[in-house]
């Protein structure tokens, strides 16, 4: 019978967020794909566990994760580990998963650290709707691509980024969506030195044109406030139409629909009038 991936978060920074069902995991499995061997064995000491480890990560990803799989495949459980935070999120995790769920082989995930969500939780910025960007393209025409495909973004938007590229990356936000849009730059979560700054995107490209980024980022942006409708736009007038199908006086339904909208009566009370002389 075949094993199971699983999937198994580990510390943003601080060590005391490993859960004790990853941890019971790391030790129940048969072994260990991780990021950087180096970096899990750390954690492995941390919890007193021994385990045999394999690489998989992104240079080696094509030819680890078909030998991931047939060991999962000959009966192994496997825990897939990254450096920090949950596999598959922004790193060559998913590419492991695609392969084993392609297979039939059973993935399963376990809840804990992310940067994506604590930055976000932090924030201070509306979380109901968010987009997930992570890093943004390297290639100066895919990320302007991408910073154009989200200028009328209206949620919430998350991306990493790497300190040695945050300046560029700070100037090219403010070109996308305008120096006065408001930001969370969140470093260090989890960590003795975690920051978050709440100010506009033009405030943090001068604070760390000024000041070198260290550690890690995370950039939370507010999406474009949502249009009101234009006055005298169509959501009036469409308002004013159904109110003079539910039988009020063309005046009356111009007055609430543009109390409603916003728009001006006498501009919704035309309209509706032309249309109903039509
Ligand atoms: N899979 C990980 C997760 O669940 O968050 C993300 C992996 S991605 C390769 C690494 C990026 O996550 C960093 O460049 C940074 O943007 C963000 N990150 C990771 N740890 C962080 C921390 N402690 N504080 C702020 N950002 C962090």
């Amino acid at each position: 019978m075949a094993g199971k991936l699983y999937l198994v978060p580990t510390p943003i920074g601080n060590l005391g967020d490993i859960s004790r069902r990853a941890a019971e995991i790391l030790e129940a499995v048969d072994f260990i794909a991780a990021e950087d061997t180096r970096v899990t064995v750390k954690l492995l000491n941390h919890l007193g566990l021994k385990k045999p480890m394999t690489a998989y990560h992104r240079h080696n990803c094509g030819t680890a994760g078909p030998a991931v799989l047939e060991r999962i495949q000959a009966g192994e459980d496997c825990a897939l580990v990254t450096d920090a935070g949950t596999p598959a999120i922004s790193d060559p995790g998913e590419d492991l998963v695609a392969l084993c769920a392609g297979a039939g082989v059973a993935v399963e995930s376990i809840p804990g650290p992310c940067a994506l969500t604590v930055a976000l939780s932090v924030s201070g910025l509306p979380t109901a709707r968010f987009t997930f960007e992570g890093f943004l393209p390297l290639n100066k025409k895919n990320r302007w691509t991408r910073l154009d495909a989200l200028r009328n973004e209206e949620r919430t938007m998350v991306f990493y980024e790497a300190p040695h590229k945050l300046r560029a990356t700070l100037e090219d936000l403010a070109a996308a969506f305008g120096p006065a849009r408001p930001l969370a730059v969140c470093r260090e979560l989890t960590k003795l030195h975690e920051e978050v700054l709440r100010l506009t995107i033009g405030e943090a490209a001068a604070r760390y044109a000024a000041q070198e980024p260290r550690g890690e980022f995370v950039l939370v942006i507010a999406g474009l406030p949502a249009q009101a409708p234009a006055a005298d736009g169509e959501g009036a007038l469409a308002r004013a139409l159904e109110l003079r199908r539910e039988g009020l006086p063309l005046k009356l339904a111009a007055a609430r629909a543009a109390e409603e909208f916003g728009g001006k009566k006498r501009a919704i009370y035309d309209q509706v009038l032309e249309i109903e002389g039509k």
